[in-house]
């Protein structure tokens, strides 16, 4: 999300006539972007925050811009008092407070009336800047802003506000503008993703959205995250399985086994009811891959409780499974209500637990994967090989001196391992129709 706001930003500076620098030094404008997600990335923030005082004293023109979930969307006097070298402070997803800044600062030397047309010309898009044009293969576009859902462990409902889904008029706008620049796969983002649209009186759901997105010339994938299990009904996986350029990869969070941490996380279902949904989209979404999220050491989570973490994983055998140990959020629910109770090194153990369990796991569905065909999306070449993914989102690896980039290519798997693939070229229709060897 912070990655499309950022882009979100630089687009709208380029509007303003300004151009993206690499150097610190070099640059007029800065824009901070955070994260607050977890206490050690709001401490990072406070420390970048801190390295750019120096900038600030040797040039007092430069403008600083402090954005994103440490500034939030309430009032932030106390930031203001702590860092006064900040010039402006933006809440997450929004570059209206840097543009009206610098329109301000502009206005004094260039007419009111272009600098407006300016402004309007970036109001609400979510597009790439001019350096990323034609070098970006996938792009996230977030369509539902904020979160109402309020799990007792997350700061984002407080920093990023109540749920609001854009229209999906200015989605479709956003992606046509995407693909005209060169991007061939959107993500669509939502911190819950399969309730985009409740909050739109008569609005579109995911499911249409997804139907019109799919009628987008150009446009080859389209991928969304992250669904609630909750949300995630019958008629998106009709929607996955129906619309060829919808990938059969689903994110959807557990968090915890145990139906006791899951109602102090307060999720709102059960472990069984969980286990229902991975059986529906299985049975429904032929080939999918599933991905989720969990904690270890919750408050009070103790080792039985854990065990139906493992249990269920172990039973499970999902593509995917983001592992995190608890740590303390100041503002939240869990921080008021529960003491962080499980010890450090037993957070660390039973992370490792998992950790070793899905590596396991998914060293041997990654292996079925192996001599077969699979049509992979190449994004970019890393030292020499060109990476792309899987429709199930799976990294695979290949080597050839030809440009892969933002091509859909058949490929054939010649190696797996828990983490990635390598891939051999198949044969790659050439412009004369007579085929060339990867
Ligand atoms: S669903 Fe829960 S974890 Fe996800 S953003 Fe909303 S409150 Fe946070």
């Amino acid at each position: 999300m912070n990655v499309a706001d950022s882009r979100r930003v630089g687009s709208a500076l380029e509007c303003l006539g300004y151009a993206f620098t690499g150097s610190l030094e070099d640059a007029d404008v800065i824009v901070l972007n955070t994260c607050v997600v977890r206490q050690s990335a709001e401490d990072k923030a406070y420390g970048r925050l801190s390295s750019l005082k120096p900038l600030k004293t040797k040039n007092p023109a430069l403008v600083i811009n402090l954005m994103g979930c440490l500034v939030g969307i309430r009032n932030n006097e106390k930031l203001r008092i702590r860092f006064p070298y900040v010039d402006v402070f933006s809440p997450p997803s929004d570059p209206g407070p840097l543009v009206a800044f610098l329109t301000q600062e502009e206005a004094r030397t260039i007419e009111t009336s272009e600098t407006e047309n300016r402004f309007a010309v970036m109001d609400g898009k979510f597009v790439l800047p001019e350096h990323e044009r034609g070098k970006l293969v996938s792009a996230h576009v977030p369509v539902v802003l904020g979160c109402s859902h309020a799990c007792t462990f997350c700061i984002i409902p407080s920093r990023r506000g109540a749920e609001r889904s854009r229209s999906s008029v200015d989605v479709l706008a956003d992606v046509r503008t995407l693909v005209a620049q060169g991007v061939k796969e959107i993500t669509l983002l939502g911190q819950i993703v399969d309730r985009y649209g409740k909050d739109l009186p008569d609005g579109p759901n995911l499911t249409t959205l997804l139907r019109i997105l799919h009628q987008v010339e150009g446009l080859e994938r389209i991928r969304f995250l992250t669904s609630h299990p909750n949300y995630f009904g019958e008629d998106i996986m009709e929607a996955v399985t129906e619309l060829p350029k919808v990938m059969p990869h689903i994110e959807i969070p557990i968090q915890a086994g145990d139906d006791d941490v899951l109602k102090n996380m307060r999720r709102g279902y059960t472990q069984s009811e969980y286990r229902k949904i991975v059986q529906k989209i299985r049975g429904r979404i032929s080939g999918s891959s599933i991905a989720t999220d969990i904690i270890v050491g919750f408050p009070g989570e103790s080792e039985m409780q854990f065990m139906e973490t493992y249990h269920l994983l172990e039973d499970l055998r999902l593509d995917v499974a983001h592992l995190a140990r608890y740590s303390v959020r100041p503002g939240t629910v869990a921080e008021r209500r529960f003491p962080d109770d499980v010890p450090e090194e037993e957070k660390m153990r039973r992370f490792r637990m998992l950790e070793e369990l899905q590596e396991k796991i998914v060293g041997e569905i990654n292996s079925r994967y192996l001599g077969n065909k699979v049509d992979v999306l190449f994004e970019d070449k890393v030292k020499g090989r060109w990476r792309g993914r899987t429709p199930t989102n799976k990294l695979v690896f290949a080597e050839t001196g030809q440009d892969l980039r933002g091509k859909v290519i058949p490929v054939t798997v010649i190696w797996t391992g828990p983490w990635s693939m390598q891939a051999a070229l198949n044969s790659i229709p050439s412009p004369d129709g007579r085929g060339v060897q990867g």
